[in-house]
């Protein structure tokens, strides 16, 4: 056990159900596909963030902290899944999330509410430097902040996917089960560099493909390997990665983050339908519509199990309930 040792706190409900999608595959002819749910950590509606959250309020705590500081978009997984976090070990949580306050309150900015979080609105201050006057109001009012970092990917959160993919091959091994692709959203690399890390140092042969949801696939790809460098560092491995170890594809980024498209929607019907489960509109749902059009190219044999790794967020849909209906549906 690579993460053996780091200093975790419990608050995930792990592991998380590894399924699998037995209509959709049969539907699409194949390839096989399956599911890890970690829309299923249990944490306020879930999601990836609350992984890596066990390792880095283990380091807040450790570091005395009383607040937890982090920053996102209006409806931020990762914030809300850091204000929940907050709650469930008695801290207090500051999240500076981008833009103004929208008119109507839903989604994840409605869970950040309920659980109690401070919001702080950066207006048009690029989110690092809203972040840091935070941090800086918190000291003034005698306060520990703890900086969360955006998507809790630095190597302490990125560890929470190292020890994802402990937890992955242990299922597979129990069930005999072999995955020749892993495929999953990808933005601040935190998951992709730690399931990169989890792989090479447990010997996992199959590809891991991060489905790039906003970023270019160069910068991504550098970025990742810098993080699981620096990740296998902190765990004590002697394992350095280049950015062409790292396999990212940038096709689906179409409008950019949260411009929900029909790739999306198309993705989200398709697997609520045929599965009744639920993906959501800015990550999962468009790095399945990508897998989707995958697929369709050909880019996978039949007879190749794939594994969607799914990330959560599904609480966004009902903050972009307008965008997710689309024009199309009937109401
Ligand atoms: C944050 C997030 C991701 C991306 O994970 P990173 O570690 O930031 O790359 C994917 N899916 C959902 C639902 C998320 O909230």
């Amino acid at each position: 056990m690579v993460t053996y040792t780091l200093k975790r706190v419990s608050i995930a409900h792990l592991p998380t159900p590894l399924e699998p999608l037995a209509r959709l595959s049969q539907r699409l002819g194949g390839p096989e596909l399956w599911v890890k749910r970690d829309d299923q950590t249990g944490l306020a509606t879930g999601g990836n963030k609350t992984r890596k959250l066990e390792f880095l309020l283990a380091d807040a705590l450790a570091n005395g902290a009383d607040t937890l500081l982090t920053c996102g978009a209006a409806q931020s997984n990762h914030a809300r899944q850091t204000a929940a976090a907050a709650a469930k070990l008695g801290l207090k949580a500051v999240l500076v999330l981008r833009g103004e306050a929208p008119p109507g309150v839903q989604g994840n900015l409605l869970l950040d509410l309920l659980l109690g979080a401070e919001i702080v609105w950066a207006g048009d201050r690029p989110l690092p430097d809203a972040l840091e006057s935070a941090a800086a109001a918190c000291h003034r009012r005698g306060d520990t902040p703890y900086v969360v970092p955006y998507g809790g990917s630095n190597p302490v959160g990125a560890s929470g996917y190292v020890a994802a993919m402990e937890e992955l091959l242990a299922q597979c091994a129990q069930q005999e089960l072999h995955f020749d692709h892993i495929v999953f959203a990808s933005s601040s690399g935190g998951t992709q560099a730690g399931l990169a890390v989890g792989a090479r140092a447990l010997g996992y042969t199959g590809r891991v493909l991060g489905i790039s949801v906003d970023m270019p696939g160069a910068s991504l790809r550098a970025s990742v390997a810098e993080l699981a460098t620096a990740t296998a560092v902190r765990l004590g491995l002697d394992l350095t990665f280049a950015a062409a170890d790292i396999d990212v594809n940038d096709d689906y980024v179409g409008g950019g983050y949260a411009a929900i498209s029909e790739l999306e929607r198309e993705a989200i019907r398709t697997v609520a339908q045929t599965e009744g489960l639920l993906l959501d509109p800015v990550y999962t749902g468009r790095a399945f519509g990508g897998l989707l059009d995958l697929i369709r190219c050909g880019a996978f044999a039949p007879d190749e199990r794939v594994l969607f790794w799914h990330t959560g967020g599904s609480a966004g849909l009902f903050g972009y309930a307008e965008a997710v209906l689309g024009s199309a549906w009937a109401r």
